[in-house]
């Protein structure tokens, strides 16, 4: 039988598609293994956010060769689909698929030549290309509603990776909402690549689709992807505030706290306005988990930039940063800006909002000791102590004082009791799990 390795580099969508992936070779009668040295196809899925992830790819790709010259070596996602056939050049490299052309990835290698290229214009794509995957060894189920993004924020890349943006249509994400749930899944989570565009192609709204998830699925409750802060709608917040399946759970995009910075970036809002959203979602949810992304060292971003966005950042409300040095991509805006900032500079910015963000998220976790709070207990024990372990609705991850494997899987309420070298600890009872 033949076996086949897969690495994958990214967002919740590359995660998502190399289930899809592994699941189309394994119905092909290839089966997955954990040793590159036991596989017949290597399949990287990759990502190029950063040229970071471009060089990790080529690393990846030459390695699995030079461990076992035999390997067919498959690269597919956003490298692939952005560098296509030159990506040939390169010996370790046999196959390259685009990110459409991967959810079919058995048929498209069989009907291919050895070193073939097989990704189309994905510009061209008007529709999304529904996949299907229930994967019953996760505790949380994802599902990927929509693809894509219309935006043409100045540093990223993804638009051209990704094609323009299209929605699954509301009937076929209720039918794997319920389907999940009738498989045992307590949570989903809904991604994509720009989630907040779901339903523009289509004549709806994301708030449509929820109000629909709350009415007619069974699944207990449910996170949302990164949002654009402008996507975010008084209606929208209304809504999430009093829906019974929402986790309090944001990720809300700000990628740079200064409005000279955000303007160049192409990203239309203002910081004033972030931070007074950031606010609300605060006094209207019962401790959220506030997420965010900043870029440090976007081209033109000056010392007294720099620090406009820290002096922002440490009055928000957030509970997390997640900080990336800028990285310039070619094709993009951003690479043809002149006053590029220094490597060391925007190392040592990344680094400072990283200090920050360990601060704000301490300062979080602190809120939350002597609380209970709903947690969806995992379905596999602590590799290390054998506890319980779980996922807060605040997105808290918690390891429990008991080793009772009925409650894998379940909906419990833990009071939240400490937190120490970097874990947090609760204490679950009957009592407290039955009021
Ligand atoms: S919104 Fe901006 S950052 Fe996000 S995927 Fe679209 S272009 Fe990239």
């Amino acid at each position: 039988m033949k076996k086949f390795y897969i690495h994958t580099m990214g967002c919740k969508s590359n995660q998502f598609e190399s289930s899809i992936i592994a699941e189309n070779l394994e119905k092909n009668g290839i089966a997955q293994t954990k040793k590159v040295e036991d596989a017949d196809y290597y399949i990287l899925n990759s990502c190029t956010v950063t040229h970071k992830s471009d060089n990790e790819a080529m690393y990846l790709l030459r390695a699995a060769k030079h461990k076992k010259n035999k390997i067919t070596t498959i690269i597919t996602g956003c490298v692939a689909q952005i560098e296509k056939e030159k990506l040939l050049e390169n010996e370790f490299i046999d196959y390259v698929i685009g990110n459409n052309e991967k959810l079919e990835l058995y048929e498209v290698i069989k009907s291919a030549d050895n070193k073939h290229c097989v990704a189309s214009d994905i510009m061209k794509l008007n529709e999304f290309t529904k996949a299907v995957l229930v994967d019953t060894s996760k505790t949380r189920a994802n599902l990927k509603i929509q693809d894509g993004c219309d935006n043409r924020c100045s540093y990223c890349i993804i638009p051209f990776a990704r094609g323009k943006s299209r929605s699954a249509d509301a009937q076929f994400i209720l039918e794997q909402i319920n389907n999940f749930s009738q498989h045992g899944f307590k949570e989903v989570v809904l991604t994509g690549i720009h989630i907040g565009l779901w339903g523009k192609d289509i004549g709806f709204t994301l708030l449509d689709l929820l109000k629909e998830i709350e009415l007619k699925t069974s699944i207990e409750r449910y996170r949302l992807g990164s949002l654009n802060p402008h996507e975010i709608t008084d209606e929208l917040l209304e809504f999430l505030s009093k829906s019974k399946k929402f986790c309090p759970h944001f990720h809300l995009s700000l990628q740079s706290a200064c409005n000279k910075t955000l303007r160049s970036m192409n990203r239309h809002y203002l910081v004033e306005d972030y931070i007074k959203q950031i606010d609300k979602i605060n006094s209207m949810f019962d401790l959220p988990f506030l997420g965010s992304d900043i870029i440090a060292g976007f081209a033109g971003e000056t010392e007294k930039d720099f620090r406009t966005t820290v002096d922002n950042l440490s009055k928000s409300g957030l509970s997390k940063i997640h900080v990336f040095p800028y990285s310039i991509r070619q094709g993009t805006a951003g690479a043809t800006l002149q006053d590029q900032v220094e490597e060391p500079v925007k190392q040592m910015r990344a680094d400072i909002i990283k200090a920050l963000s360990a601060i704000k998220y301490n300062e979080f976790i602190n809120k939350n000791i002597g609380l209970t709070r709903k947690i969806l207990i995992e379905k596999h024990p602590d590799k290390k102590t054998g506890m319980l372990k779980g996922v807060t609705d605040n997105y808290l991850t918690v390891l429990i004082n008991s080793t009772d494997q009925n409650l894998l899987n379940s909906m419990q309420k833990v009071k939240i009791v400490k937190y120490k070298n970097n874990t947090i600890y609760g204490e679950w009872d009957l009592y407290r799990s039955l009021h």
